[in-house]
């Protein structure tokens, strides 16, 4: 068998408090041993402890692989996003012993995990990390029209929705923006997903933008994809809509990366940044009584609904996988194809 994967970076944990989600992603970690390449992007100081971010990356170490990157617990209350992640990690684990179609997959393609972007605000269980910064209102992306407290705003961090200071990012955001430059941006063909937990009834899957009204620039592609999607799983679950169709905001990460991309890389190379927002407000429907507890709104508090949740996304995640692997229905558009799905586009969500 063909030797597909990177060496073993050993690591030397650092002092750090243990809590559930960082001892199994540590767990994880050493399950892979030196079929995972795993570094930590930056340690966040909280109370003389140090909380590392871990990066993991499987597969094909050529520059031309195509990338599927996953991001967990920006906001740290939403930590059911990167408990997914890490029951995918576990997964994937298991499959690398004898699955060798799926071996096949990763020497042709390369899979990045950071479960913890936040990890201080997943152990303290806070939307914000220990500065009082909503990380997803902290890149220099400006909204248009973006107003509300909610959008994000530089008043107060004791006030949700703290933008930070506008001249510095914070180290957590930093670490996601490194991620991005380091594997995503350099690889022809790349999807990040973002997970999120906390709006409305129904799992939702956005792309850009979060900051204005406007189509970006693949909005041909994700059409595409989206009808490739729905056309091989006509009672999937999700909700596929750019972000500003629910609401708009200042400093979206995601909008800042996917401009600096086209800044660098026009449309040469293909980078799609999706954010699935699982619709949190159906398990509160089920169990209103959670609504008092801190974790009530963003995180499924019965065991039997969190781990109908874990399974729920895994064929979303394998269909991105083979997407990549397999681009030609969704990336290669004729000029005439692409005309017609901006229009369906325009149609569906900017008219
Ligand atoms: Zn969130």
């Amino acid at each position: 068998m063909p030797r597909i994967y990177h060496g073993y970076n050993p690591i030397i944990y650092m002092t750090s408090i243990k809590f559930s989600e960082l001892e199994q992603l540590e767990r994880i970690i050493e399950g892979f041993g030196g079929r995972a390449e795993t570094e930590v992007i930056d340690r966040i100081e909280y109370k003389s402890h140090q909380f590392p971010i871990y990066s993991i990356t499987l597969g094909s170490t050529q520059v031309d692989a195509p990338v599927l990157a996953f991001f967990g617990g920006v906001h740290g209350l939403e930590k059911i996003g990167s408990e997914v992640i890490l029951s995918y990690m576990q997964t994937i684990s298991q499959l690398l012993d004898w699955d060798e179609e799926f071996q096949r997959r990763l020497e042709k393609s390369r899979l990045v995990f950071v479960p913890m972007v936040n990890p201080v605000g997943v152990y303290l269980g806070t939307r914000c990390n220990d500065n009082g910064v909503d990380l997803m209102r902290n890149s220099p992306a400006e909204g248009v029209g973006a107003t509300s407290i909610f959008s994000g705003h530089r008043i107060s961090p004791h006030l949700p929705w703290y933008r930070g200071d506008e001249a510095k990012m914070e180290k957590e955001a930093r670490a996601l923006c490194h991620v991005v430059n380091q594997h995503l941006f350099n690889s022809p063909l790349s999807i990040a997903l973002d997970l999120h937990s906390g709006f409305g009834i129904q799992d939702r899957l956005w792309f850009p933008y979060a900051s204005r009204k406007s189509p970006f620039s693949f909005i041909a592609e994700t059409v595409a994809l989206k009808e490739l999607f729905d056309r091989c799983y006509q009672h999937h679950i999700y909700k596929i809509e750019p972000t500003c169709q629910e609401y708009m905001i200042n400093g979206d990460l995601w909008d800042y990366l996917f401009d600096e991309f086209i800044k660098r890389f026009k449309t040469n190379r293909l980078f799609l940044p999706l954010t699935l927002e699982m619709g949190s407000w159906l398990w509160l429907r089920k169990s209103p009584m959670h609504l008092f507890s801190r974790h009530g709104l963003f995180h499924p508090l019965l065991p039997h609904r969190q781990q109908r949740i874990f399974r729920r996304h895994f064929m979303l995640f394998d269909f991105l996988h083979r997407s990549l692997l397999y681009p030609e229905k969704w990336t290669q558009l004729k000029p005439e194809e692409k005309i017609a799905y901006e229009k369906k586009a325009l149609g569906l969500w900017y008219e």
